[in-house]
């Protein structure tokens, strides 16, 4: 690679989200030494960032220019004023929503003992002095997973580790109760080992129905009927409901499921947006338990650290290059390019579609498409058997 090919990068990065994974990317980068801006937005964040990251709370992202290397974040607080960030690339780790759907579940949080697991979690937590939890220790418990549809594994974790610790420090009678349980990490298949030997239950049921009576909660289902003095059930998770407003801000596109969308034309990884130099971390793009939500923060900021750690990017050996002379301008490169590469600028007095090097994936998309063969693949070697035939063709 010569050196003419190097561009100079700064290593300097933009966070964007409230969820803990944004804080712990935030950390990691710069602790190996980048200059972090951390843009929370309009939620508080964790309070765990490390002296010396640039945070920017009441701020959000209104717009991103630039490409990989040098973005330029317009930046818009709560007041209308207006701010300009540079990084040399983006992590959004914006989290999700959460809610439970009460209509699909029969009861009701008005009823007495129903309750969600971050309610039951506050009370267990909650100072011993304070007394809020004494009404409900030895009771029957029972924790229902999968109600109306499969619970999230993030929220189904929680709930897991929750039944654990009311069996322990409440002395109840937990019963977890689940459709189509989803153990996928072997922390998970330890915990739920582990609750088993301490005496938690765990019951598969379908079709159940649920009533609220005045000695609890009847769980019915082909086994029959469990009576529990508490209900408690997992919280559903659901994509922001800015996450169209942000990707549109980032030139990102949104999946069918309304989260972000990951799938690139070349490479298919984990935390990769279709945009060079702009990741994905945790809830925004993953249902995942804590654990693994946590090591998705580390593995977007160590893609963040193999992109810029060298201090200079280098183009795809092969990509596209426009012969502006050719350019019709008709913009369906900049409409066809799934990785926001191509722009129409004007540059000498020409006014044209430019692909930007950095930028480009080199996917070929663009030039499948142009209707006058304006543009070109640099780099890419036609195999001989190709050239024979085109040859042949043209010599028929
Ligand atoms: S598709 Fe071809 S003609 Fe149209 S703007 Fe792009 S390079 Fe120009
Ligand atoms: S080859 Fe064309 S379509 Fe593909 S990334 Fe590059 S500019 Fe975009």
């Amino acid at each position: 690679m010569s050196d003419e090919q190097r561009t100079p990068v700064e290593r300097s990065v933009l966070v964007l989200g409230a969820a803990p994974e944004a804080g712990w990317v935030s950390e990691a980068l710069h602790d190996r030494g980048y200059r972090v801006a951390w843009v929370p937005g309009d939620e508080a964040a964790p309070d765990n960032a490390a002296a010396g990251i640039d945070r920017h709370d009441g701020w959000r992202l209104a717009r991103l220019d630039g490409r990989v290397g040098a973005f330029r974040a317009g930046m818009v607080d709560e007041d209308g004023r207006h701010e300009t960030l540079t990084a040399s690339a983006v992590v959004v780790a914006v989290g999700n929503r959460r809610a439970v759907s009460w209509e699909r579940l029969g009861v009701s949080p008005a009823d007495p003992g129903v309750m969600t697991v971050p309610q039951a979690r506050r009370l267990l937590d909650a100072p011993r002095e304070t007394g809020p939890a004494y009404p409900h220790r030895q009771q029957t418990i029972l924790v229902a997973l999968d109600l109306g549809g499969d619970t999230a594994k993030e929220t189904a974790t929680e709930a897991l580790f929750l039944a654990r610790d009311l069996r322990a420090r409440w002395n109840s009678e937990v019963l977890v109760l689940y459709r189509n349980l989803q153990v996928d990490t072997s922390d998970l298949e330890a915990l739920t080992r582990h609750m088993r030997e301490e005496g938690v239950v765990f019951c598969r049921y379908e079709e159940p129905t649920l009533e609220a009576t005045e000695q609890g909660v009847a769980f019915t289902y082909v086994e029959g009927t469990l009576l529990g003095q508490i209900l408690i059930v997992p919280e559903d998770v659901f994509p922001r409901e800015d996450t169209p407003a942000l990707a549109k801000a980032l030139g990102l596109r949104v999946g069918e499921d309304g989260y972000f969308q990951e799938v690139n034309i070349r490479q298919y990884r984990p935390g990769l947006s279709e945009r060079k130099g702009i990741y994905y971390a945790g809830r925004c793009h993953m249902d995942a338990d804590p654990a693994t939500l946590r090591a998705d923060a580390f593995r977007a900021a160590a893609d963040v650290d193999a992109l810029l750690g060298r201090g200079y990017l280098t183009p795809e050996a092969i990509r596209a290059e426009v012969d502006s002379a050719k350019c019709a301008r008709c913009l369906t490169c900049v409409r066809t390019c799934p990785h926001g590469a191509v722009d129409v600028v004007t540059r000498d007095g020409v006014t044209a579609a430019w692909v930007e090097p950095l930028a480009c994936w080199g996917c070929g998309a663009c030039v499948a498409n142009c209707p006058v063969q304006a543009i070109d693949l640099l780099g890419l070697e036609t195999p001989a058997w190709a050239s024979r035939l085109s040859e042949g063709i043209a010599a028929s």
